[in-house]
């Protein structure tokens, strides 16, 4: 991508724009949250000026307005994954609810005592706690299928894992602390085969390439927004029409229901059955325009761009020295996690900060892979498409400085 490309892109985004601590801003945290280009602000402050209402109940045009835009949002989002129909798209908060909802409904209806439950050993938080939450529930065993010491999937553990008691594989689809692509379609087969559904954890993932769910057969597919340049507090959950069908509703409230009455109650058809109460309306329709926003561009040469970030940051690395890699598999998306020999995370993290250089450092919400690597956390440096190869520069730069105060 060109440098002037680059530019262009980078004007859409008004957060880019700032000093921090006497610096101009170098935003390398994307893992966490992306920032947010101008169409989605816009969105969502017209939203508020111009149109806020409820959805779905209003007789009234800005309720109409409201409705229509909510649902359009969903279509958009429907054909972001290529879902087979939008009733497939669910509107959860984010990752963290997306995945608690499968745990909570299709965990209770189908997981019962002797079964087990896969996950990775790279798993974030969210893909773990919900199952070990199930198997306390149940009496169910969850089971981590190992890294390697590369921080790549141990597939020939998976295979061997694999028998007819595995009823859920839950992996993650770039992991966030090391950046490792897993491969999950032929994880998605080799579980199938096995009768077992799956459960991809994409939050981080769909930023940096279109997910095709359909093409990959998957189960579940859970995100978050504001991963992807969208709006916090709103996320998807993507699940195959009849399985959603069959799972009983989560929370329990308005908008859930088809009659309620104190003799029974019945529920709405999909997606709102799973969407019980006001919806984050703005949040859906903010998403949306970050997709619409992402469609416009051309992913491919975004992604290779990235790349070209992530090998220079390697390069760099090995210039300088003292560096040690955490997670060198050979699929990685743009994910630099690593250590400074001699020094804590945390103590270059703020040293970064100072230089206005924003990463992330502590265990990523990935403590039992921290563990295996038998680090209390890392550095981590997430790159964006916006990012640009000075950032990059400026990051190492940074560190040569840290180490001149720490070592
Ligand atoms: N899964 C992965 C891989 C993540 O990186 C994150 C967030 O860092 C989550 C799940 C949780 O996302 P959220 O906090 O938006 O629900």
């Amino acid at each position: 991508m060109t440098q002037a490309l680059i530019d262009d892109i980078r004007v859409q985004f008004p957060a880019l724009h700032q000093e921090v601590n006497g610096k101009p801003l170098v935003y390398l945290d994307n893992g966490a949250t992306t920032q947010k280009p101008r169409c989605v602000i816009d969105a969502l402050s017209d939203y508020y000026r111009l149109n806020n209402s409820n959805v779905h109940r209003g007789a009234h045009t800005l309720s109409d307005r409201a409705t229509q835009q909510f649902e359009d949002a969903r279509k958009t989002l429907q054909a972001f994954l290529n879902a087979n129909k939008s009733e497939e798209v669910v509107w959860t908060r984010g990752t963290t609810e997306s995945i608690n909802l499968v745990a909570a409904t299709w965990g209770r209806q189908n997981i019962k005592a002797g079964d087990e439950i896969l996950v990775t050993g790279m798993e974030h938080h969210s893909n773990i706690v919900p199952w070990q939450m199930l198997c306390e529930q149940t009496g169910a065993t969850l089971r981590p299928i190992p890294v390697k010491d590369n921080g790549e999937l141990d597939m020939d553990a998976f295979t061997s894992m694999l028998n007819e008691k595995v009823k859920l594989v839950g992996v993650v689809h770039v992991s966030n602390a090391l950046g490792t692509i897993n491969p999950v379609a032929d994880i998605i087969k080799m579980s199938h085969d096995v009768g077992a559904k799956v459960l991809v954890d994409g939050a981080q993932a769909v930023a940096h390439w279109d997910v095709d769910v359909q093409a990959l057969g998957v189960d579940f597919y859970a995100f978050s927004g504001h991963k992807l340049f969208g709006p916090t507090g709103i996320g998807v959950l993507y699940g195959k029409e009849e399985l959603l069908n069959a799972m009983p509703p989560y929370q329990g409230g308005g908008e859930m229901i088809e009659h309620c009455s104190f003799d029974g109650t019945t529920y709405n058809v999909l997606p709102f059955k799973f969407e019980a109460g006001t919806p984050n309306i703005a949040g859906a329709i903010g998403l949306a325009a970050a997709v619409n926003y992402l469609n416009g561009l051309d992913r491919v040469a975004l992604e290779q761009h990235e790349n070209a970030l992530l090998a220079r940051a390697n390069e760099l690395a090995d210039q300088i020295g003292g560096i040690r890699k955490i997670g060198t598999a050979p699929h990685k998306a743009s994910v630099f996690s690593f250590l400074l020999d001699g020094a804590h995370p945390a103590d270059v993290g703020t040293l970064l900060d100072q230089q206005g250089i924003a990463v992330r450092t502590g265990h990523h919400c990935a403590m039992p892979l921290m563990n295996q690597f038998k680090v209390p956390g890392t550095v981590r440096a997430s790159f964006s498409f916006y990012n640009t190869m000075d950032d990059v520069e400026r990051l190492f730069a940074g560190l040569e400085k840290a180490k001149m105060f720490l070592l």
